[in-house]
Formats: C-alpha cells, sequence, structure tokens
C-alpha cells in the first residue's frame, strides 16, 4: 500500500493536557466564525521543546495523524463508583515543530495529505445547511504508518464531494484525502459497570475533513468506464437521437 500521511498545522496553544507537557492543545481558525482544537502530541525527537510551551504561543508544526488508546476515569453520578475504560483518540504527532512570532492575531495553517483504504462502505446522511439539507458522508481508511502498524481515522465530506464519494467508493477502496483537521463536541455514551446506567459524557471528536478526495485502486469506475468503451458510432447515433 502506499503510504502518505502528513499534516501541516499553525496555531496558537490553548491548553497544555498532560504533567510532563508533550500534549498540548491548538486552536486554528476554520473560517470566520469557527475554530477547531486538535490534540497534539511531541514526538521523542521534539520533546525538548517541551518547556518552550506556552499557552497563548503560536506553534507551527508537521507531523502526521495518529489514533492512540487514551485509559478514561469517570465517577458514575448515580452510584459515584470508579469506573476505567479506554478509547480511540484521533491525534497529531508532531516531529516537526516551531515557536514562531508573528504580527498575525490569527495565523493559521491546517493541512492533511493522506493515502488509506476504506474500511467499510461510507455512510451518507444529511445535515442542515443554510438553504437545503447537506449530504455529508463518513468513512473510516487504513492508514499505514512509516515504521510499524496503522491508524484508522475517520474522513468526513459534504455536499458534491460526499455524493460523489457515494458513488465511487466502497469497502477496500483506495484514496488520496486532502483535507483539513476537524474538530466537534461529541457526546460519548458510557454504561456503568456497576449500576449498568447509561450516561452521556461531554467530548470532543477528531476527524479529517475531506476537502477533495482523488480515487485510486478499487473504486467504481463504472459510469466512467462506460462511456470510455462507447464506440463513437453509438455515441453518434445517441446525439443525433437527441
Ligand atoms: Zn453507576
Amino acid at each position: 500500500m502506499a503510504m502518505q500521511n502528513t499534516v501541516q498545522l499553525l496555531g496558537k496553544i490553548t491548553e497544555i493536557l498532560n504533567d510532563d507537557k508533550t500534549k498540548f492543545k491548538l486552536s486554528i481558525k476554520k473560517n470566520d466564525t469557527k475554530f477547531v482544537y486538535p490534540v497534539i502530541k511531541l514526538s521523542k525527537q521534539m520533546e525538548y521543546l517541551k518547556n518552550t510551551l506556552e499557552i497563548g504561543k503560536t506553534i507551527l508544526l508537521e507531523g502526521k495523524i495518529f489514533v492512540e488508546q487514551e485509559n478514561y476515569t469517570y465517577i458514575c453520578p448515580c452510584c459515584n463508583k470508579l469506573n476505567e475504560t479506554s478509547f480511540h483518540r484521533t491525534t497529531i504527532l508532531a516531529t516537526k515543530a516551531f515557536i514562531v512570532t508573528t504580527e498575525d492575531k490569527e495565523p493559521y495553517l491546517n493541512k492533511i495529505l493522506l493515502i488509506g483504504s476504506l474500511c467499510s462502505n461510507p455512510q451518507l446522511k444529511y445535515i442542515p445547511g443554510k438553504f437545503s439539507q447537506i449530504p455529508n458522508a463518513k468513512y473510516q481508511i487504513a492508514t499505514k504508518r512509516i515504521c510499524e502498524g496503522t491508524d484508522f481515522p475517520w474522513i468526513v465530506t459534504f455536499a458534491r464531494q460526499a455524493e460523489e464519494d457515494m458513488k465511487r467508493l466502497k469497502t477496500s477502496s483506495q484514496v488520496m484525502v486532502d483535507g483539513a483537521i476537524l474538530t466537534r463536541p461529541f457526546k460519548k455514551k458510557f454504561q456503568c459497570e456497576h449500576c449498568k446506567k447509561e450516561h452521556n459524557i461531554e467530548d470532543t471528536t477528531t476527524e479529517i475533513h475531506g476537502l477533495k478526495i482523488e480515487y485510486l485502486n478499487n473504486c467504481n469506475f463504472d459510469e466512467f468506464d462506460n462511456i470510455q468503451s462507447k464506440s463513437i458510432f453509438q455515441k453518434l447515433k445517441e446525439f443525433l437521437a437527441n
């Protein structure tokens, strides 16, 4: 499988997330009103930067999408007992990072390039838009790490790109995703292992907004193939019939 997993981000540090200061939240402008807040983790070779990280500083980084298992503990509001669980969190592993100074109040860069294969068929739903319902496709891809292992990030696409994805993609289709990091509030469902009651826990989920999808291997090209294979004579006949 071809490998490509590159993330380039520029944003402001809004929160340091762990005691050894290697994990932090970045605020990146998405459009005029929205911001996204991806979680960044410094790679081993970048750990020397940790003592210079401060809330409000601007950081430029290059890295890769990294889906890691995160342990989580919560106290059940019904029975007050402790629950331990774990889930997958999509983070960015920074392999190069620089603290930068800029006059720009809201500098931003949010670029991702990924190659991967779909783990299952894409799913479509419609979300409310300004004037009408907008198609929204969602699919998980497997993308290989350079050294070892595989990551499974989620891709989301909208409008025409979503419609096209639904036509072209299926399980095991290989795609190149040119996109951006997207984060949104998300309610996680947990069931208490002691009293069995279910609770919603507020969290943030990180996905990749596919701005442009290139269809590589094992995609549906039926329509395209049909047009190609039609003889000139047949095309002419159709043209005259119309
Ligand atoms: Zn409970």
